[in-house]
This record gives structure tokens, sequence and C-alpha cells, in this order.
């Protein structure tokens, strides 16, 4: 018999992560509840954002409240790093990505818009409400729901069908499951704290974050709505608590922050408010994201450092995957397990993305000879093969345009890297021309196959905000596959080097009883696209 539920899913905190998961589950017409600890609006650092962000902003319908919000519009970054001294800038315009902006947000304002959003979306919001840890089935094997403290203090336990951890650098259920993986490349430490004023970068960098490396670390600077700059310096954690021992947090970062020459310049005018926050910036990862029952999201399931402020994006795509995630859990618990393999596989790329790519951007910057660069510094010795191959895979199918371009451009990146790099970008161009050096005509007459590190599977495949069973076309640098619809894997499980392209074509038609001449078109696209994919040989 099931066992009865107060709610389909249980959030843990509401702050990006978790809110974004319970309001798509909400849009759904799921009954959802997130237990959060603080009274929003509540303090959070991290408030500069990515324009990969804006599709989910208009999924969660607060794309128009973000922007009456007035927060500042981000159009690029701007850097004291790499071959020389002096500030350079890229905008986002120049990635040829779908947006040109994003924002410079408060926090506690943003948090509070999207917690807001998710109420307004029928997800019931309990504030106040510590979460002590999750309780069990019977047989202890999957999670039911959470025990908690109320707003009166009273112990309380809610059940559910599955439980998402969006608790932040709390991590909640990876401590109580000891799934920690720190990360020893990136123990730093950040101060950061608030100047009212503060001058500006010139038109267009006006809205930029300037990120000022120095011979102890980097230091941000990020222009707010409200008139207040937001200011914090990042530091070996090592290094910086001894520092702190000596002084004090606020001495530290007052003499830090004045080590720099064009951040301390541009707030040389503005009077420092309140106080000094101090916060452990260590990445880590969990090694498990999922178990039965449960999902693991945003800072609960990984962090890295913010040196491309990509967290609170991490938090809003991993909250759209865990709200399909326990979708599958709700409505097809069948499929849960390849749901959880495909929603830690693709949260697991994108974390390991920014991974490689800041340990490139600590590794190339060879502006300062101090202790903290030296021991962060990259060369053909410990850039390794592995490290090679790992950064490759994480950037795959991208062609270096971004914070890669910008690291080739301005870094001193080892010279092997920036040959595979080159290597990589060239292969993909040559094999998109291979494949478009034929006409049609020509490529009818072709046998393809499929090359020999890709199989297709069935599995879980993301469709509208559900997990589903589909195919999944694998290889070794993408074990989670690329999604496949089914004419597609039809047409690849033809394949054996002696069918030709026309007569893969006429198969395909005559199985799914479709228009020849519309399928022979079809497929002429699609073999194309998987051989400058290098997923298909012709
Ligand atoms: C120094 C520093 C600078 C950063 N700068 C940037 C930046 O510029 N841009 C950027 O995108 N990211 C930045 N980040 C990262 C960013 O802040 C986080 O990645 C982002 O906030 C993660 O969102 P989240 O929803 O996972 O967690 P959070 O935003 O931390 O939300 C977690 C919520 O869970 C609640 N909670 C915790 N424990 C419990 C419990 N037991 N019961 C109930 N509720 C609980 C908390 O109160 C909180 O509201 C920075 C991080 C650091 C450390």
């Amino acid at each position: 018999m099931p066992v009865a539920v107060d709610f389909e899913t249980i959030v843990i905190g509401g702050g990006p992560a978790g809110s974004t998961t319970a309001a798509l589950l909400a849009m759904k017409g799921f009954k959802v509840l997130i237990l959060e600890r603080e009274l929003f609006p509540r303090a959070h650092v991290g408030e500069s954002l990515l324009p990969a962000s804006l599709p989910i902003f208009d999924s969660l319908g607060v794309r128009a409240a973000i922007d009456n919000a007035g927060f500042i519009k981000k159009y690029g970054a701007a850097m004291v790093w790499g071959n020389n001294r002096s500030i350079w800038s890229w905008l986002f315009a120049e990635t040829k990505g779908p947006y040109s902006h994003s924002y410079q947000v408060t926090r506690p304002e943003f948090d509070t818009i999207l917690l807001d959003n998710a109420r307004e979306k029928g997800v019931q919001i309990r504030e106040q409400c510590q979460v002590l840890g999750p309780i069990f089935s019977k047989d202890d094997a999957t999670v039911t729901g959470v025990e908690y403290i109320n707003q009166d203090g009273n112990r309380e336990t809610v059940r559910s069908k599955v439980v998402i951890d969006a608790s932040g650098q709390q991590t909640l259920f990876a401590n109580q499951f000891n799934l920690k993986d720190w990360d020893v490349a990136f123990k730093h430490l950040a101060i950061y704290g608030y100047y009212a004023g503060g001058e500006h970068l010139p038109t267009p960098d006006q809205g930029s974050i300037l990120i000022e490396s120095f011979e102890n670390g980097w230091v941000w600077k990020i222009p707010l709505h409200d008139g207040t700059t937001s200011v914090g310096v990042v530091m070996d954690a090592d290094w910086a608590q001894a520092e702190i021992k000596k002084s004090s947090v606020d001495s530290v970062f007052e003499r830090q922050v004045l080590l720099t020459n064009e951040i301390s310049r541009l707030i040389s005018e503005a009077t420092f408010k309140n106080k000094t926050h101090l916060i452990k910036d260590w990445s880590y990862v969990t090694t498990r994201m999922t178990g039965d029952g449960y999902a693991l999201v945003g800072d609960a399931a990984c962090f890295i450092d913010p040196l491309f402020s990509s967290g609170v994006h991490l938090a809003l795509q991993s909250g759209v995957l865990a709200a399909a995630y326990a979708a599958t859990v709700i409505q097809s618990p069948d499929l849960a397990r390849s749901a959880a393999r495909q929603y830690e596989a693709t949260y697991r790329r994108r974390y390991g993305y920014f991974h490689e790519l800041a340990r490139l951007f600590y590794g190339s910057n060879k502006s300062l000879d101090s202790q903290f660069w030296r021991d962060r510094s990259l060369n053909e010795e410990n850039w390794s093969d592995t490290s090679r191959e790992e950064f490759i895979n994480v950037v795959a199918g991208n062609a270096p345009e971004g914070y890669e371009r910008v690291v080739i451009d301005q870094g001193h990146a080892p010279k092997n890297f920036i040959k595979a790099i080159e290597e990589a970008e060239n292969s993909r161009i040559d094999r998109a021309t291979f494949s478009q050096q034929f006409s049609n005509n020509e490529l009818l007459l072709k046998s393809p196959t499929l090359v020999d590190d890709a199989r297709l599977v069935k599995g879980a495949t993301l469709g509208d905000g559900i997990y589903e069973l589909g195919y999944l076309l694998q290889t070794s640098a993408r074990p989670e596959g690329y999604p496949v619809i089914a004419p597609i894997a039809l047409l690849l499980n033809l394949m054996d080097q002696k069918r030709t392209v026309r007569s893969l074509a006429e198969e395909v038609a005559s199985t799914l009883k479709v228009d020849d001449s519309i399928t022979e078109e079809l497929v002429l696209v699609a073999i194309r696209n998987l051989a400058a994919d290098g997923l298909v040989e012709l």
C-alpha cells in the first residue's frame, strides 16, 4: 500500500536553486513545500549573473519582475589579469550567444523575487523553519520526508515522494551522507563588503564586473543599482587565516583592497558601509547527487570558485533539471533511477566545464610573480594530457569564444593546451566542412556507420519538464549521451556500413509509413549533423 504523503515534493532551502525547482513543479500542478531557515529578504553573497540564465527567467515567468527591479544590466566582464596590468574587457555580445546582457543583482531582492514567484505559482512556503535531516522508509533505503524545527521551535516531520536538498553551502544531505569531496586546488576564503558610491568603468563596461588579480589573489568590484558597490577579496584560505590571526578580518580586507591599482582607485571616494563578511570559498563536489527519493541541487551538490560568476546560473540550471527529476519520480517511478543518472551526469558536466575553466584561468595568469599565483600556475608539466583531455571533453562541441577564447588571447596558457584546443576546434570545423563537401546525390550513395566510440542505448531523456523513456547516443566523453528522437534511433540501428544513405532513408520511410521525399531530406540533414559532430563516419 502506498504510504500517505503530505506533499509530492519537499524542497529544503528557498535560494535560487530551491525556488526554481519548486516553482517549476508547482507550474506542472504538483503539491510542493519549501522549508526555509531564514525570513526573506535575507542577505547573500553572489551578485553577478550570466546571460545564459535569461531563458530560465522566462520559463519561470520572472523576467518582467527582474527588469522592473531596476538591476544594473551587465554586458560583460573587465579584468586585470593575464599578459599585462591594465584593464581589458570583453562583452557577452562577442560570444555570439543569443543574449548580450545579464544583471548585477542585490541578492536579498533577487532571491525574494524568485521565492515570491514560487509562492504565486502555488508552492507552500514555510520560512524560519530549519530542516534537521531526512526521514527514511522502514527499510532505511528511501528518503520519505524530513524532520524540521518549525517557527514555534517545535520538531515536526513532513512526508513526500521526493525531497530536494537545496540548502546551499549548508550541504545538509551531503554532510549527513558523507558525500563531500573538497577540491584542494580551490581552497580559498573570501572577505567582502559594500561601499556607498564608487566610480563606474567607462561605457560599454559601466555595468561589468571588474576582476583584478593582485599578488595575494583577486578582487571583485560589482556595481549595484542601489548606488552601492560590492567588493570582495579572494585569497588562499590558509594564508588568509594566518593574516587574520595576526590582525583582524577588517584590516586584512582593507589592506588587500589597497594592494589593487584599479579597484582601489575606483572606490577611493566611496564610503565603506557597515561591516565585512568572511566566507569560506572552498570548492567541492559531492560524490553522489541523487539517491532513492532525493536529489541535491545548486550549491548543495557542488560549488565552484566564484571567478566566473557561475554559481547562481548553475543553481538555476540544476533547479530546472531537478524539477524534471522530481516530476519523473512522482509520475513515472520506473524511470526514476535512469532519470537520476541523467540528472547527475548533466549537472556534473556543467560543473566540470566551469571547474576546468577556472583551473585554466588561475593557471595561466602570469602577470604576477607571487606565491599565490605560482602555487596555481599550470605549465607543460602539470597541465598533463589527462587535464587537457578533461578540458577538451568539457568544452567539446563549443567553439572557444567566451572565457576560453579570453584565456587563449590574454593569458599564458600552456602551449600544449592552446595546441590541443586549436586542434579540437580545427577538427570540428574540418568535420563540418567535410560533411558539407558532398552534394545530396553524393551523400545518398555513402554507407555511413557509427564511430567505434558511440553506442545507442535506451534511457531517460529530458522532455517537457519530465524525463521520458527515449534513446541516447553515448560516447566515452559524454556518458550521459546525446538524446536522439525515435526516427534517428531507427536510422542509427539500420546503419551497417553496407546500406547506403538512400536505402536507409527508404527503410526508415517504409517502417514509419511516411513520405519518402520528406524522410530522405531529414535523413540527409541528420547524417550531415552526426558526421559534423564526429558521431558517424561516412
Ligand atoms: C565569495 C563568493 C562569491 C560569489 N559570487 C557569485 C557571483 O558573483 N555570481 C554568482 O552567480 N554566484 C556567486 N557565488 C555563488 C552563489 O552565491 C551560489 O552559487 C548560489 O547562491 C547558490 O544558490 P543555492 O540556491 O544553491 O544556495 P543558496 O542561495 O545559498 O540558498 C540556500 C538556502 O537554503 C537555506 N537553508 C540552508 N540550510 C537550511 C536548512 N537546514 N533548513 C532550511 N533552509 C536551509 C538557506 O537559508 C538559503 O536561503 C559566490 C559565492 C561565494 C562564496
